[in-house]
């Protein structure tokens, strides 16, 4: 592994996608909505019209809304996960459908390999933080009357948090009582494997890059060739681009940043990754993880995981999953595996 140091009074996140020079005007459609508490963006490239693209876009957004719904989401009755997390305590294995099943499958290995950093199990501890509510408020903790959880409560809720207690065997899993799953840090990866297999299944689709709030798809090829572009913000100056991922064909990329949800209160600024081991925000003097492999899941569990870890076990937490990573830390210091280099444009730097 080697480390690139490079100084720079900037840093990560991935929203901005370029689709320089898009070709024939008819052939390719773009939108943007929202699903799963985040910013979907699409751009479809056709072989058909644009009534096809549009129609594709509308089921790719079925899809996520779908899947947050009936799977993924732990605070609707209707999902899956919600039932599963109501499970918890019971003598009975409780079913979990084949998607299910493999999600938790894919994360209790990354869980295991990085020494539970990367946790599916932390449900408590994140209810306690009201994660979700930040997003309205801008960050801004004074408004709701944020008081941050205390010491006694997160050991109180941590006793339930620890993926290998759960036991997943096939389509069954079944949990301690008092645990509370929560897949808010890989649902916009999973999203995008199932966008990735929906676009498989549509042979009109010549290319396309959909971005689920910080994961990126990215899919075939531009109709007049070239490099799907994918910007990184600078997590220290998030209106400014870090640099761009040059990739062709199929990528998913997911990015974790201090600053993509967070809250100030008393003046103390509290982040949405959680170090399971304390139940504070992570403080492994890291402020951006951008993850790159062919699997949405493992992108956006690698990328909290990495988080957690910081920059020595991040970077070989990537690699012993093949994934390319990339990390900014507190100082604006740029760290990467060796195979992110030949993906990785800085900013206003010739290479
Ligand atoms: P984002 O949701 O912004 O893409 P992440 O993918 O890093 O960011 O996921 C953060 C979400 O995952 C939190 O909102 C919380 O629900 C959950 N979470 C926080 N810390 C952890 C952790 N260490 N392991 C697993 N899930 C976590
Ligand atoms: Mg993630």
């Amino acid at each position: 592994m080697k480390k690139y140091l490079q100084k720079i009074t900037v840093g990560a996140l991935i929203l901005c996608f370029l689709c320089t020079g898009c070709a024939s005007k008819s052939r390719v459609h773009h939108s943007m909505d929202t699903a799963m508490g985040t910013i979907i963006n699409q751009t479809i490239y056709v072989s058909g019209g644009m009534g096809t693209a549009e129609t594709i876009s509308g089921e790719i957004l079925s899809c996520i809304e779908t899947l947050e719904k009936e799977q993924l989401s732990w605070r609707l009755e209707s999902s899956l996960l919600y039932q599963v997390n109501a499970s918890a305590g019971s003598s009975e294995a409780f079913p979990l459908g084949s998607l299910l099943g493999e999600v938790l499958e894919q994360c209790k290995k990354v869980y295991a390999a990085s020494d539970g950093a990367f946790d599916f199990s932390i449900g408590r501890v994140a209810r306690l933080w009201n994660i979700d509510e930040w997003a309205a408020v801008n960050g801004d903790g004074e408004s709701i009357s944020f008081v941050p959880p205390t010491d006694a409560q997160l050991a109180e809720a941590l006793a339930f948090v620890g993926g290998d207690r759960s036991v997943v065997e096939g389509e069954y899993v079944r949990l301690p009582k008092g645990m509370q799953l929560d897949l808010g840090a890989v649902g916009k990866g999973i999203a995008l494997d199932e966008i990735k297999k929906l676009l498989e299944q549509r042979e009109e689709v010549t290319g396309a890059v959909i971005s689920v709030g910080g994961s990126i798809l990215t899919y075939g090829s531009k109709p007049e060739g070239g490099t799907w572009n994918v910007g990184i913000v600078n997590p220290h100056d998030t209106a400014q681009s870090l640099g761009t991922l040059r990739l062709t064909g199929q990528w998913c990329i997911s990015t974790s940043g201090d600053y993509e949800r967070f809250i100030e209160v008393d003046g103390i600024r509290y982040h949405h990754i959680l170090d399971p081991r304390t139940g504070h925000p992570a403080d492994s003097g890291i402020r951006s993880v951008t993850i790159l492999t062919k699997d949405g899941l493992l992108s956006d569990a690698l990328s909290t995981a990495c988080f957690v870890l910081g920059v020595e076990e991040g970077l070989a937490l990537a690699e012993q999953f093949q994934a390319q990573a990339l990390l900014v830390d507190t100082q604006g210091d740029i760290h990467m595996t060796t195979g992110m280099e030949q993906y990785f444009y800085l900013s206003n730097s010739e290479k």
